[in-house]
């Protein structure tokens, strides 16, 4: 798109009023660009762009993305899709029409814009993997029919899409394949491990720990996603990745947990449930291509920002308390 006076971009950012997409919408804004924030509020809520309302570069729109959509921007960046397994396994139909029918979409948009369009893949693409840690080379070991699948497959289908887009019509695709990534804003019913944790801490209430709890996981925070999204979007046309962007220092469930009891002070007991169906047993990024071509790398160590986060839901139990009084 062109237009007059400035090097301002005007941004579109699916899944904006959602935990990474209301952190990237906000660094955008700071950086002086416009952003769309196109979002059906499924996982999201106004709450995270609630600052934004009066803010005249920002715009909402209540849209589900697999339906066409007709905006005029100069960058996409895809992140519509629910990420925790409890929301992806709620409607897993409408999942997949998240990943694949939104890709479409805003392929579609990317394609009669001639912009450039992020994806927000994922470390699942790679499944429960037997290559450790994971590179992007690595083709994934993943279920196609089981409950993780339609989040999984999806978002496969959707790299697939962006690839053919690139190929066929000449689009300028950026894949990220993002970890676990966590920080404040997230959702206080999320259901992904690290929330439940600090919840369950702060509560008072048992830790859930999944199977045995020696199943590792690598945790990125917010802020460094944000800014490896960004620059994946700042490369060139020759640059579509995937790039993993993660943080790759590796810990098991148990130890996330005594971190989180340790960081809370809290003196919940821990608790088992039985391991979900897939549930992979470890991950963790191989970054030399981001470190390489993007220059980037996480610069947050966890107990840091398991304290940010900690910080944010403390005060979010503390307003839900206030409310229900
Ligand atoms: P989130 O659930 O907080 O955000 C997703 C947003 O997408 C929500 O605001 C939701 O309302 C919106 N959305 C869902 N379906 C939609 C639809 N059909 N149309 C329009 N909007 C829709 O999750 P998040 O953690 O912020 O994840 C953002 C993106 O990053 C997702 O694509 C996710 O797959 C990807 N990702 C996240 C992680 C992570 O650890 N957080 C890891 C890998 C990939
Ligand atoms: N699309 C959209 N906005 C646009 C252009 C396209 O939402 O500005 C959608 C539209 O629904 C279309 C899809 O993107 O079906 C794929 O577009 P493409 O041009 O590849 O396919 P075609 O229009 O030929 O079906
Ligand atoms: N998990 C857990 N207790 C919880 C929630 C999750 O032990 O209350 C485990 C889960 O089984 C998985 C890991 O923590 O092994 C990460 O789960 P999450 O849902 O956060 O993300 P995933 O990486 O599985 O998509």
């Amino acid at each position: 798109m062109v237009r007059l006076y400035d090097s301002r971009k005007r941004i579109l950012v699916t899944g904006g009023a959602g935990f990474i997409g209301s952190h990237l919408t906000d660094r955008l804004l700071e950086q002086g660009h416009e952003v769309i924030c196109v979002d059906n509020l499924f996982t999201g809520t106004k709450r995270n762009i609630d600052h934004l309302h009066s803010h005249p570069r920002f715009e909402f729109i209540r849209h589900d993305v697999t339906l066409p959509l007709y905006v005029e921007v100069d960058e996409i960046y895809n992140l519509a899709c629910p990420a925790s397994p409890v929301h992806y396994q709620h409607d897993p139909v409408q999942t997949l029409k998240t990943s694949v029918h939104g890709a479409i979409n805003v392929l579609g948009l990317a394609k009669r814009l001639k912009c450039k369009v992020l994806q927000a893949s994922t470390s699942e693409v790679y499944g429960d993997p037997t290559m450790h840690p994971q590179r992007e080379e690595y083709w994934g070991n993943v279920n196609p029919i089981g409950p993780r699948s339609c989040y999984d497959e999806g978002k496969r289908c959707a790299e697939t899409l962006f690839f053919d887009y690139h190929r066929q019509h000449g689009v300028q695709v950026k894949v990220a394949r993002i970890f676990n990534t966590y920080g404040p804003r997230v959702h206080h019913a999320d259901g992904r491990v690290v929330s439940n944790f600090i919840v369950q801490a702060l509560r008072g209430d048992p830790l859930t720990i999944y199977g045995e709890g020696n199943q590792t996981r690598s945790f990125c925070y917010v802020d460094d996603l944000v800014d490896g999204l960004m620059r994946l979007m700042a490369t060139g046309p020759d640059v579509t990745g995937p790039f993993n962007l993660g943080n790759p220092g590796e810990f098991t469930i148990r130890e996330l947990a005594d971190k989180v009891l340790a960081l809370t002070g809290s003196r919940s007991p821990v608790v088992r449930r039985p391991l979900p169906v897939d549930d992979p047993r470890q991950r963790k990024p191989d970054i030399s291509q981001a470190r390489m071509r993007l220059n980037w790398e996480p610069r947050v160590p966890l107990d840091e920002g398991l304290g940010y986060t900690i910080e944010s839901l403390r005060d979010r139990l503390g307003e839900l308390q206030a409310a229900a009084e």
